[in-house]
């Protein structure tokens, strides 16, 4: 099969769900242009802007990094290395070499170092390692790019990852979150910087066929912590679905994002979402400081640390003290 759009070259590869097929140079303008429209739809950068690019050494945000670059935005990558033992370093070490192959070096961030590496972490406090995860990496996303004066915070986030989170927000009637779910949150006056996702219009299949084809070498497996994560589900569900019915994963979730969507515009119920909520309530511990799904209470600064919360202390800095308070009881019965 010939390119269809310069007609002259055979197609490297396919995509069914725009019913087209690609060379590789040809593949390139194509997906450049989807995240050019990506962003200017929703207004997500500015050429002002400065980027904080979140890298995880997955294929996603590497190739979000690459594009970004070579679309002329002021970016730097942050890496935040979660303590999992192999995969971590394994990721690190292709953030590195991809930075220095850029001419860049990435911001790093050690949970180890910060007393709160994820695997110890979930063990001590008994909880989800991907909740804990989400909260700590949100707490330094936010935090990093204060501190050095970053305008945005960019993720990798995909279109199917965008789409199947979507479809479990549906498929439990998550108003509150469905109501947050964007792939542009604005800043806050209190201090949360803004947030983008600059490929919610390409697929995974995209990303890496991207990745494959710029010879960007990423981690291949996945995070070990997330095998059982019910993202997972939704994602195969739209896959198979996909496959019946190519491009419906696209229309699904721009129809979410039209304005005049009821779903994207009423009020969400508040009762749950208060700043009473603990740590212990599942639904908050989730929500609590993430302006994603935040929609109750009034926001106000921790006390421990300053940052941006919905309680007297944030979760990140209640996460710490709980790893603290069952490390020293730890202790105390190993001594007894
Ligand atoms: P995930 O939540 O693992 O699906 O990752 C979603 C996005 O979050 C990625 O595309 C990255 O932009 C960012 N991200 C995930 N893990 C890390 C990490 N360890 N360090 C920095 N950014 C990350």
């Amino acid at each position: 099969m010939k390119c269809r759009r310069c007609r002259k070259v055979a197609a490297a590869i396919e995509l069914p769900g725009s019913n087209t097929a690609f060379c590789p140079e040809c593949f390139f303008v194509f997906f450049k242009k989807q995240v050019r429209e990506g962003i200017r739809k929703h207004r997500l950068l500015s050429q002002n802007d400065r980027v904080l690019v979140c890298v995880s050494g997955g294929k996603d945000s590497l190739v979000l990094w690459d594009v970004l670059m070579d679309m002329g935005y002021e970016t730097e990558g942050l890496y935040i290395d979660l303590g999992i033992e192999g995969y971590s370093e394994r990721s690190k070490e292709k953030v590195i070499a991809y930075a220095e192959a850029r001419g860049k070096q990435p911001i790093i961030v050690e949970l180890t170092k910060e007393g709160i590496p994820i695997p110890e972490a979930a063990r001590n406090i008994r909880m989800q390692e991907c909740s804990i995860c989400g909260t700590v990496k949100r707490h330094f996303f936010n935090r990093i790019a204060k501190e050095k004066g970053f305008s945005v915070v960019a993720t990798g986030h995909n279109l199917d990852d965008e789409s199947a989170r979507l479809l479990g927000n549906i498929l439990h009637w998550q108003q509150k979150h469905l109501v947050r779910q964007h792939p542009h949150l604005p800043a806050s006056p209190e201090g949360l910087v803004k947030k983008v996702k600059p490929l919610w219009r390409l697929s995974e299949l995209e990303t890496a066929a991207y990745g494959f084809l710029k010879e960007i070498d990423y981690v291949i497996e996945e995070c070990p912590m997330s095998k059982n994560a019910t993202s997972l589900v939704y994602k195969e569900a739209l896959s198979v679905i996909e496959e019946r019915m190519p491009g419906s994963r696209i229309v699904f979730y721009q129809g979410f994002l039209d304005k005049a969507n009821p779903l994207r515009t009423q009020e969400a119920p508040t009762a749950a979402f208060t700043s009473t909520a603990t740590i212990a309530n599942d639904d908050a511990k989730d929500t609590l400081d993430d302006p994603e799904s935040e929609t109750a209470g009034k926001p106000r600064y921790c006390v421990s640390c300053g940052a941006l919360t919905y309680a007297e202390i944030c979760s990140y800095c209640r996460l710490k003290k709980l790893m603290r308070q069952r490390m020293e009881k730890r202790v105390k019965e190993a001594n007894q």
